[in-house]
């Protein structure tokens, strides 16, 4: 059956290790082993993550699998073939075509999914295309490298999350073995849970943009609730941790990880900046933003020192700070 989670799994393993292959050795596959090496990802990260590249062909992953025995609906289930329709008849075509490919994996290591980038700025396309929902693949419950990381994460009882897989493979390259990636897309509940099996602490480090700040207080939120410890890392402007790591060290990424500052101090910062301080509407702003974060918090013992030190940053006291808590708590009822 096309169904057949079995199956599934099966098609990914060959699916990674043919692309793996493409790019290992292939004659098609000799930009991609260029851009690599632009990239400074030698073989043994392409080995250790069995990173592949996707020939520029309509039919490349599809007619390898046929020949082995896969039907289109099977390949079509997995999201490694797109369906077309013409004059009434179905056809398909590779989904991944002249991209690097990066197998996602569960927590087991098992190949779930893809991310292929494009290695041309010049050419037509989103910059990466993933693979869609699958019965495998739910991207709200996949962390990048979280199999390689589950073991680091376990003894320093903390996991590091970046955005983008090249940063994750950066990290582990530079020895930070704790690290998992989000792949751009919003961290979730489950991505909590997944986390809080492992670890008490995660550090955020997001890139220095808009889209990461965002993303930096929504997955506060997420985390708080989940009764982990959060903080968060600010990189310098335009920099994402593999830009650091390559231009400054990894010495210069474990050290911004070390001065990381609690999600709570993050979010103060980044509200003043964008607040007039000087008016009450713009503290009141502040406030509230304050008091929706420890509001996630389900601990009393966790919201007690948190109440402290927001209420001596925001020049309140502690008292009045903890009564608007209740206050906003109840009207949320
Ligand atoms: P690179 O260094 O190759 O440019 P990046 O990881 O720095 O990649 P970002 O633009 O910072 O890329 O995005 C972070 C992550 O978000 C990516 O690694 C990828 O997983 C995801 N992402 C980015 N752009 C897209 C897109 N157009 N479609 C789907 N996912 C994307
Ligand atoms: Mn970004
Ligand atoms: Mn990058
Ligand atoms: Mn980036």
């Amino acid at each position: 059956k096309s169904g057949n989670k079995d199956v599934l799994y099966k098609l990914h393993t060959d699916a990674a290790a043919f692309y793996h292959r493409m790019l290992l050795d292939s004659p098609e596959g000799a930009e991609a082993r260029r851009y690599m090496e632009e990239r400074d990802l030698p073989e043994e990260i392409i080995k250790a993550f069995q990173i592949g590249f996707a020939p520029n062909e309509w039919e490349g992953l599809l007619a390898r699998a046929l020949k082995k025995g896969y039907e289109p609906k099977q390949l079509e289930a997995a999201g490694l073939v797109v369906p077309s329709e013409r004059d009434g008849k179905t056809s398909h075509y590779d989904r991944f075509r002249n991209r690097v490919m990066f197998p996602i994996c569960d927590q087991m290591g098992r190949v779930i999914g893809f991310s292929g980038r494009i290695m041309n700025k010049a050419e037509k396309g989103a910059k990466y295309v993933n693979s869609p929902e699958t019965l495998l693949f739910k991207k709200n419950r996949v962390l990048f490298a979280f199999d390689k990381a589950r073991k680091a994460i376990v003894e320093s009882r903390q996991a590091i999350v970046v955005e983008g897989q090249i940063d994750a493979i950066r990290c582990h390259q530079a020895g930070l073995d704790n690290v998992v990636a989000s792949q751009g897309t919003a961290l979730t509940e489950n991505h909590a849970r997944m986390l809080k099996r492992y670890a008490d602490e995660v550090i955020l480090v997001l890139d220095s943009d808009a889209a990461g700040l965002k993303a930096a207080l929504g997955s506060s939120e997420i985390f708080i609730a989940n009764e982990l410890s959060v903080r968060v890392v600010t990189l310098p402007e335009g920099e994402d941790p593999d830009s650091l790591i390559k231009n400054s060290g990894k010495e210069a990424l474990i050290k911004l990880v070390g001065e990381a500052q609690s999600a709570l101090d993050f979010l103060i910062d980044a509200f003043q900046k964008q607040e007039d301080m000087s008016t009450e509407a713009g503290r009141m702003r502040v406030v509230r933003a304050v008091i929706n974060l420890i509001n996630h918090c389900p601990s009393a013992a966790r919201r007690d020192p948190m109440i402290h030190s927001a209420a001596d940053r925001l020049n309140i006291s502690p008292l009045a700070l903890s009564q608007d808590l209740h206050r906003a708590k109840s009207q949320q009822r």
